[in-house]
Formats: structure tokens, sequence, C-alpha cells
């Protein structure tokens, strides 16, 4: 039903974290349920919670375990800066749903920021800004039109001469965009939370199932599991990350392709202002953030295959090469890496997810094609897919469906 990926390999930077537990069941019996939820990263965890809020009744599986997936490998800078620069994608998409897409990930960010607060889930959750800088997709010139985009859009940008980035940075580079109201946050944190909360919700989560198969009938869907016991429910929410195969979803234009990060001890100075996360306008792009203890996490050097193997042998070097930039952009930092890993990562043409039922299946819901936001897109998802189950529509929902 899914192919087994390995994920992430190396040592993310969250192990250095403790999340709270989140307790899981065996599955030794046939259970049915309104909905079933493949899958306990942060995706699945967001479904569940949402969907436990609007008085459904859930079971989630995962054939490791809560975020055992990419959850545990992302840097988590949760961006409502989609990686499609809104002046680009209107070139795709054309600029009315471009701006759409842009306005629906401003919201999530701000949305998955309020219903963390009111959740009260301690995930080291903080606003940050961020800093697009001048790289070879958006020059200098580039940028300027970039953010007169989104303005136009209400999304608020300023752009940043040379000048004024070394004066208030510190960095050297041709121009960047400034932007408000991103989030950083510990990605283990905030799924256990949310998982932690669907539990208190009684949900129930069985770990480790695998499902195998899926027959969706015109009253429900029976999803069989590796062990034995099936799970029959209403609806059905693919939430299984890069694993998700075409066999039942239609082919699209995703692929998965690998990258790398590092993470640095805490830093004894003081970081760069504000501690704004940092990205380039470039390809591959370098991008960087803190947490919230003072290390610096940064990542990138992306490279176009899924050969784990192949991916795994080049991550001491990718290490490297990634401090070794890392130090050049801003030479006050000790880039040295204490954290190594790497991990799979789906990509889409126009970098926008698919999410929502499968053609021909209404009753099965997918989650996929991240890209760098991939935060942002589960926390959209989780919106959408709980819109459609409790039957109320969501009118940006045609941006993101099989169907576009
Ligand atoms: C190095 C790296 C950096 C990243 N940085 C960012 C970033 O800065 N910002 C951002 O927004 N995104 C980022 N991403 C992307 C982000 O991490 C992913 O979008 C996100 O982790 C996906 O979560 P998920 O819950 O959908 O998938 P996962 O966490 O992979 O969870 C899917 C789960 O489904 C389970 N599963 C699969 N098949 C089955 C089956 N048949 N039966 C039962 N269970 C099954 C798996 O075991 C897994 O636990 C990054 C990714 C990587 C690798």
């Amino acid at each position: 039903m899914t192919r087994k990926l390995d994920l992430r390999t190396g040592r993310p930077v969250w192990y250095a974290y403790r999340a709270p537990s989140v307790p899981t069941g065996k599955l030794t019996r046939d259970v049915k349920t309104d909905v079933a939820v493949i899958g306990m990263g942060i995706s699945g965890a967001m479904i569940a919670e949402a969907l436990t809020e609007a008085g459904c009744s859930v079971v989630c599986i995962d054939r490791r375990g809560p975020f055992l997936g990419s959850t545990s490998a992302t840097t988590a800078l949760v961006q409502f800066e989609i990686d499609q620069p809104l002046s680009l994608l209107s070139l795709k998409i054309g600029k009315p749903k471009a701006e759409r897409a842009w306005r629906r990930s401003r919201l999530a960010v701000m949305n998955l920021k309020a219903h963390i607060s009111e959740l009260g889930i301690r995930c080291a959750a903080e606003t940050r800004q961020s800093l697009y800088l001048a790289g070879n997709i958006l020059n200098a010139s580039g940028l300027r039109e970039e953010a007169e985009a989104r303005r136009q859009a209400g999304i608020g940008a300023t752009y940043l001469t040379a000048s004024t980035l070394r004066e208030k940075f510190g960095v050297e580079r041709d121009g960047a965009i400034l932007s408000p109201d991103n989030l950083a946050l510990d990605p283990r944190k905030l799924t256990a939370g949310l998982l932690r909360k669907a539990l208190a919700r009684k949900a129930r989560l069985y770990a480790p199932v695998e499902a195998t198969g899926i027959e969706d009938g015109r009253e429900d869907v029976v999803i069989a599991t590796a062990r034995g016991p099936t799970i029959t429910a209403t609806h059905v929410v693919l939430a299984t990350g890069y694993e998700l195969v075409a066999d039942l979803v239609p082919s699209t234009n995703h692929k998965i392709i690998s990258t790398w990060a590092i993470a640095t001890r805490q830093q004894k100075r003081a970081l760069w202002p504000g501690a704004a996360f940092i990205w380039e306008a470039s390809d591959p792009y370098l991008y960087m953030r803190a947490t919230a203890d003072g290390r610096v996490i940064c990542g990138g050097e992306d490279e176009d295959f899924t050969d784990e193997a192949k991916r795994d042998m080049l991550t001491a070097e990718k290490s490297e090469r990634i401090a070794r930039k890392l130090k050049a952009l801003l030479p006050k930092l000790d880039a040295t890496p204490e954290f190594s890993w790497a991990g799979s990562f789906g990509t889409t043409v126009t970098g926008l997810p698919y999410i929502g039922q499968l053609p021909r299946h209404p009753r099965i819901h997918a989650v996929m094609g991240y890209g760098g936001n991939g935060i942002t897109y589960s926390r959209i998802a989780a919106e959408l897919i709980t819109s459609t189950i409790t039957g109320s529509e969501d009118s940006d929902a045609g941006l993101f469906s099989f169907r576009r």
C-alpha cells in the first residue's frame, strides 16, 4: 500500500530535547471508527487533533510509532513563505490562485500558532522574522518585484538593500526580503502534544501497526493490517508522508529527493538579530534557524535522487559543505556540526501540495507533496480534510485538490 523508505538517517538535533511520551496500544481485534488516520507524524497528529476537536471518533495507526518518520528529521522552519516565490508561482498557476495559496499559507501559520497557544502545547514555539536573500532564482531586482507582489496580495514584506542588510544583520548579499510572523518550534514536542490532546478526547492510537490494503465501499472503508485485525471507518486519511505511492493515488508531478542538515552546539555569543530565519532565493538553497537554547540548525544541499544508501554515504561531505557555507555567511558563529543528518523530501513542480479526497474514492483522503513547507501544509491539510469530513466546504480546497 505504501513503499518503505529509510526516511532519515544520522542524528537529528531534536534528540537533544525530550519529547513527552505518547502511549500507544496493540491492535489485537477488529475495530470501528468514524475516521482512521494512517501515520502518526506531524500530519497525522494535526489531523487527529482537529478531527477529535470536531467530535469525530478517531483511530490512528503507524507502522513505526509516533513521530519516527520524517517528522523527527525536519528542521521545522514553519513558514508562510512557501518555496515558490509569489511572483514565479503566479506565472505557473495565474496570479489569483497564487495569491490565494500564499494567503492560505499565511493563515495556516497564524492558525497553528494560535492553536498551539490555546491548547497549551509546550513545543518551544516562537515567532520569527525571516530573511530571504538574493540568489540565482531571484536577484536583487527580482526580490524587489517579489516584495511588491506580496504587498499587492496583502502580505507584509520589506525589501532590504545590500547596505541595510549589512548594517542590520551583518550579512553580505545584494538584497533581501524581511518578513514577519513565521514560526520556529520543536516538531517532536508539537506532534506529541497534539497526539496527547487527541488521546484525551478518546482517540485510539495503535503502533506498530502497518496498513497493507484499503477497500472502500459505498458506506465505509476497510483497512487490512499486516497482523490481521481490520479497521472499518467511515473515512480514511493517508498521512503516510513520503511513503505514499501511486496505486491508489493518482500520479502527480511529485518526486522524492534527498536533503541534509546540521546543528551546532549552543552558541556562546549572541546569534544574529532576532534569530530570524535565513534562506536563499537559490537552487539549491541554504537555510538556517536557531533553537530556543541557541543552537544553529542549517540545511540544504538538496540532490535530485531518492536512493537512501547514496544519500547516507554523502552525509559527512554534505555536513562539511553546509558548515562551510554557514561560516561564510555568518563568520562569527562556531559552525562545527554537533548533529548531522539526512532525510528524504517530497517536492512538486509548483511547490504546492496535493491534499484532499482521492478521485473516485471519496472516503479516502490523502496529503502528499510537501516541499520545504511540509508543516505549513500539514496544517492546511488538517483544516481542509476536517471540513470535508464534517460536511462543510472550504473555499480553498480546489487549490490543493488531486483534480486541480
Ligand atoms: C531534513 C529535512 C528538513 C525539513 N525541513 C522542513 C522545514 O524547515 N519546514 C517544513 O515545514 N518542513 C520541512 N521538512 C518537511 C517536513 O519534515 C515533512 O513535511 C513532515 O515531516 C512530514 O510529516 P508527515 O507526518 O506527513 O510524515 P512522517 O513524519 O514521515 O509520518 C508518516 C508516518 O506514516 C507512517 N506510515 C507510512 N506508511 C504506513 C503504513 N502503510 N501503515 C502504517 N503507517 C505508515 C510512517 O511510519 C510515518 O511515521 C523537512 C524535511 C526534511 C527531511
